[in-house]
């Protein structure tokens, strides 16, 4: 490859809000056939917000918002964040939280006003013995409509379920669709529920989903798809896809992600969206074409 060509394109693609890392980079993104995309956060705006709150027997709806952000205010993931927002709409009073852990891609636990607080997916629910019979039902239908379903527990007994939802991203769509037309292989990735997951995929036309991946199997995902001779790309934006974008042939970061998944990455999104990466890897045909 002419270094000259390859200078061009990285600059042509810059200008488009398309950070590429280096020769390689570009050069790889000619060959990829396959798309592992990270669903909250890339496919989805990942800002999302509380749409219901859903409380078991024995408690009310502002009483389990609150004890729920104020149990949330010690994390940073954007489910916590839509928590914190519905409690500060509605103007409520929020407790200290001690004791506070977060197991990656389960939840938040710890101890508000002397009482045990746990917080995040049925995983998390089974591992502390919470029984969600009394709302299995609430939370699946929130799921089928694409939501994702927050279990809360006090004390070892269910307290509620909240229902958040992550609106799809304006361009994701569009961006889908050209991709699959170009016979990219798209396969959605997420720590989400599976219902949960395969609504929005179908929404978006996304046929093959790898729902309720752990942080630590992202990376296996894109491993074994290129064990299987796919040349893979992987798009994310958390702290939990550094791992699984190193593995992929290109790394492809979202502008608005976290550090270390722009440091892993060979190819940065600026604007954050897939149309971006319909850019890079036209971009990236184009200037291989150039070359030869
Ligand atoms: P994704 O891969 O879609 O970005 P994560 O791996 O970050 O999702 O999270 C997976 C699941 O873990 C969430 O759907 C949720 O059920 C639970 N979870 C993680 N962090 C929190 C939190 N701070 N509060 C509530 N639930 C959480
Ligand atoms: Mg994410």
């Amino acid at each position: 490859a002419t270094p000259m060509s390859i200078m061009v394109g990285v600059g042509r693609g810059a200008h488009a809000g398309v950070l590429i890392k280096n020769a390689e980079a570009l050069e790889r993104f000619e060959k990829i056939d396959t798309l592992v995309v990270d669903k909250t956060g890339t496919l989805t705006e990942g800002r999302p917000a509380v749409t219901q709150i859903a409380p078991a027997a024995g408690f009310d709806q502002p009483g389990l918002l609150r004890l729920a952000a104020s149990l949330e205010r010690g994390s940073e993931h954007p489910l916590a964040d839509a928590i914190l927002r519905a409690a500060q709409e509605r103007s409520l009073d929020l407790a200290e939280a001690s004791d506070f852990d977060s197991p990656v891609g389960k939840g938040v636990t710890g101890v508000v006003e002397g009482r045990r607080v746990a917080l995040g997916g049925a995983r998390l629910m089974e591992e502390q013995g919470v029984d969600l019979s009394p709302l299995a039902d609430r939370a699946e239908a929130l799921r089928r409509e694409g939501a994702t379903a927050v279990f809360a527990a006090v004390d070892g007994r269910l307290a509620g379920v909240l229902a958040i939802a992550d609106p799809v991203k304006a361009t994701t769509p569009e961006a889908v669709a050209q991709l699959k037309a170009e016979g990219v292989r798209l396969v959605m990735m997420t720590g989400d529920n599976r219902t949960t997951a395969l609504a929005v995929a179908q929404r978006l036309g996304i046929e093959e989903v790898e729902a309720e991946v752990l942080p630590e199997d992202k990376a296996k995902v894109v491993q074994k798809l290129r064990a299987e001779g796919r040349s893979v790309a992987m798009a994310g934006d958390g702290v939990n896809d550094a791992p699984a974008l190193a593995a992929a042939e290109v790394g492809v970061a979202m502008g608005a992600g976290a550090d270390v998944a722009i440091e892993s990455a060979g190819v940065t999104l600026l604007k954050g969206d897939l149309q971006g990466l319909v850019k890079a890897r036209r971009l990236s045909q184009a200037v291989m074409r150039n070359i030869r």
